[in-house]
């Protein structure tokens, strides 16, 4: 089999995808269900009934693209990412999965390739949290992580709901359907641009994704007593701001000492009631964002962290309450798919990294039902979600080569 990328017509589809756009070039802002959204995803389908392809969708807006195998009853060997894009983001994120997807399928029809399972090419709805305020949507309701109740009651920045903004874009059908038959897919491999600085620093042009990191949120909220900062005088306080400092200290320190560089704390969040500089803070709301690719060792952090809530707590004479957002479980990348990228890279002689995904992406989701794994190509700097993402024609090409070689092998 002679496998050829068309590099040409991928990259002026991308060029031509990243023109459905909410801002001016070459920034991309383009959000689920939009009026540019649905024009964008209109367009790719018709790029791919060009090519021959099924297209169906289901009731949330998941499009399934299908090269119909030789065997239609088999599992179904998938890829796909996602084509929307937060306000102000670039045109490469998720975009180079679908579009470059789409590119493997044509250049295996090209070759003369004729898989046994059904290769199929997945845009997820919604993978940015920017219109409903939670990610991966789609993938969510896809695997049954989110439940198609808890789905309705998802609102907009408007307050319209999930349901009402769905059937308005045209989507029927009933959420329940959406969740994937068991045993659906053999295998699920999602290229994605790196979105961090390590293949390009290292100079290797690809990735080999072995684990998906995947975070957990709270909100912590911190009661003390407020006053004159002139008047009370400091054994008497109750500091709500000094007890939460102490707080994302000891956060700092778990996330630093747990052993894994892989761990990661972050509070970005931090609200000071009743924030006047001339009055002790009463109260204090921080959030708390952990990720990690070990959820024993995420837990480990969560543990730190309730520990100084109680002891600080009594040491400050405050109380410290903690809610829970979100907290997915991290993803192991199929080993029988990995070995199958590192050989698709070695049969081309492209060198690879070994990687963790720092970033979670539709993948992490669909790992709850079926083997996954990702492949990464470099973008400079490691820019990502914002107008100057760039990855590179030849790069994109690479990715979409060792895809096709790897969808092939999977489908044979
Ligand atoms: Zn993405």
């Amino acid at each position: 089999m002679k496998l050829a990328i068309d590099q040409e017509r991928l990259n002026s589809e991308i060029e031509a995808l990243a023109a459905f756009s909410d801002a001016d070039a070459p920034a991309v802002t383009r959000v689920v269900f939009t009026a540019k959204d649905m024009e964008a995803r209109a367009w790719v389908k018709v790029r791919c009934e060009e090519a021959g392809l099924l297209v169906r969708q289901d009731a949330i807006g998941n499009t399934f693209v299908r090269w119909t195998g030789s065997d239609p009853t088999l599992p179904v060997v998938g890829t796909g990412s996602h084509i929307d894009a937060i306000p102000n983001a670039g045109k490469y994120d998720g975009v180079v999965g679908v579009l470059g997807g789409l590119e493997a399928i044509r250049a295996l029809q090209q070759a003369g390739f004729r898989p046994r399972h059904s290769i199929e090419l997945l845009i997820f709805t919604a993978e940015e949290p920017t219109r409903f305020g939670i990610g991966c949507l789609g993938s969510r309701l896809l695997s049954g992580t989110l439940s198609a109740d808890a789905a309705r009651k998802l609102t907009d920045n408007d307050g319209a709901s999930v349901e009402e903004v769905r059937r308005k874009a045209g989507m029927t059908g009933e959420l329940e359907q959406v969740k994937l038959p068991t045993a659906y897919y053999k295998a699920f491999v999602e290229l994605h641009i790196e979105q961090g600085p390590i293949l390009e620093r290292e100079h290797v042009p690809l990735g080999v994704v072995e684990r998906i990191a995947a975070p957990a949120s709270l909100r912590v909220t911190v009661e003390g007593a407020g006053g004159h900062a002139g008047a009370v005088l400091m054994t008497e306080r109750k500091d709500a701001l000094c007890a939460a400092a102490e707080l994302i200290l000891t956060l700092e320190q778990a996330a630093r000492t747990s052993g894994s560089i892989d761990t990661v704390a972050t509070v970005g969040i931090c609200d000071v009631f009743p924030g006047a500089v001339n009055s002790i803070p009463a109260k204090v709301r921080i959030s708390v964002d952990i990720r990690d690719t070990s959820l024993a060792r995420r837990d480990g952090v969560v543990r730190a962290l309730e520990e100084a809530c109680h002891s600080i707590s009594a040491k400050r004479q405050v109380t410290v309450h903690s809610e829970w957002l979100n907290s997915d479980a991290p993803a192991e990348s199929d080993p029988a798919i990995v070995a199958t990228l590192r050989h698709a890279c070695e049969k081309h002689g492209f060198r690879f990294l070994l990687m963790t995904s720092r970033a979670y992406h539709d993948s992490l989701f669909i790992s709850r039902v079926a083997p996954v794994a990702m492949l990464f190509i470099p973008c400079r700097n490691g820019y990502s979600h914002r107008p100057d993402e760039f990855a590179s024609p030849d790069d994109i090409a690479r990715g979409t080569l060792v895809l096709a070689e790897t969808l092939a092998m999977l489908a044979e």
